[in-house]
């Protein structure tokens, strides 16, 4: 396994890489991997020659200053969990070889970007855009993989993809959401919840699941009632938000279609931020 800081590093690589003919799947991530990440590396490398992961904490992201400080970084675990499975190179840059000069792109998202996420994160999907569209025109590969659990992102990316990096030809690839045995959506932030918050995470993906399972008998305004009310009646957790989107536009949707409709939440344990979504599908 190749590790690089640098991007001229990773160019020489990959191009020899390259000349040769093999195809490169990419997956992006700010580390603190766990088994969603490697999920996504392992079916990259199932359907590419070579597979290029990178660790990068990108600051523009981050709308509170405070949430990037606690973000947990661990490169020395990352590494050793990306030797033990088919990861060839792991791009690990540092803010200056990122952002050498403020960067001060805005992409317009249509309004994809106006809601969930976007609405409580002011900036963030700017931020999101800023990185990816940086490291798809360094990186180019073939296909890019991204998780479901970042159901909103994943709308953004291949819009970003679509509308802004055309000429690049990566294919975006959307992957299936990794959990814990109770449920709970894998991600790097439940390593901050402390026992009794992360005993009653799990409660979040159960009432959801529970409730939308039998949606039929619900009216939309009262699933979403039922399943805020229930999460909310737990002492660590705070619904932020929990709508029921149309898988295209990420509008509110009046009917749920299930194989146009997901369901998606975002809650507080203690100061805690975690998110997941249900498809209906
Ligand atoms: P992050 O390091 O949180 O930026 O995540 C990097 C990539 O891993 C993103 O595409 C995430 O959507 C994906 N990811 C994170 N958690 C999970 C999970 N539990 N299951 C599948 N993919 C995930």
């Amino acid at each position: 396994m190749i590790i690089t800081r640098n991007i001229k590093e990773l160019h020489k690589v990959l191009f020899g890489k390259k000349k040769l003919k093999n195809t490169v799947g990419f997956v992006p991530t700010m580390g603190a991997l766990h088994a969603g990440h490697l999920s996504l590396i392992k079916f990259a490398s199932s359907e590419n020659d070579i597979t290029v992961v990178s660790i990068f904490v990108n600051p523009t992201q981050f709308n509170s200053k405070k949430d990037l400080k606690k973000y947990p970084r661990d490169e020395e675990k990352d590494l050793e969990k990306l030797k033990n499975i088919n990861c060839d190179i792991v791009f690990i840059p540092e803010v200056e070889e990122m952002y050498p000069k403020d960067d001060n792109r805005i992409f317009d998202f249509q309004g994809l970007d106006n809601v969930m996420e976007g609405k409580y994160r002011n900036g963030h999907f700017n931020g999101v855009a800023q990185i990816v569209s940086t490291l798809f025109e360094i990186v180019n590969p073939d296909k890019a993989y991204f998780g479901k659990k970042d159901f909103q992102q994943v709308a953004i990316i291949k819009y970003l993809n679509e509308n802004y990096l055309k000429d690049l030809n990566i294919e975006v690839v959307a992957c299936d959401i990794i959990r814990e045995e109770d449920g709970l959506a894998m991600s790097s932030r439940n390593m901050l919840l402390n026992k009794e918050q992360r005993s009653e995470a799990s409660l979040i993906s159960k009432t959801m699941f529970f409730y939308c399972n039998s949606y039929k008998k619900y009216s939309v305004a009262g699933l979403k009632s039922k399943i805020i009310s229930e999460i909310n009646s737990n002492t660590h957790l705070e619904v932020e938000y929990f709508d029921i989107v149309d898988n295209k536009t990420l509008q509110s949707v009046p009917d749920i279609i299930p194989e146009k409709t997901t369901a998606c939440i975002a809650v507080y344990a203690g100061i805690i931020r975690l998110i997941d979504n249900f498809s209906f599908n």
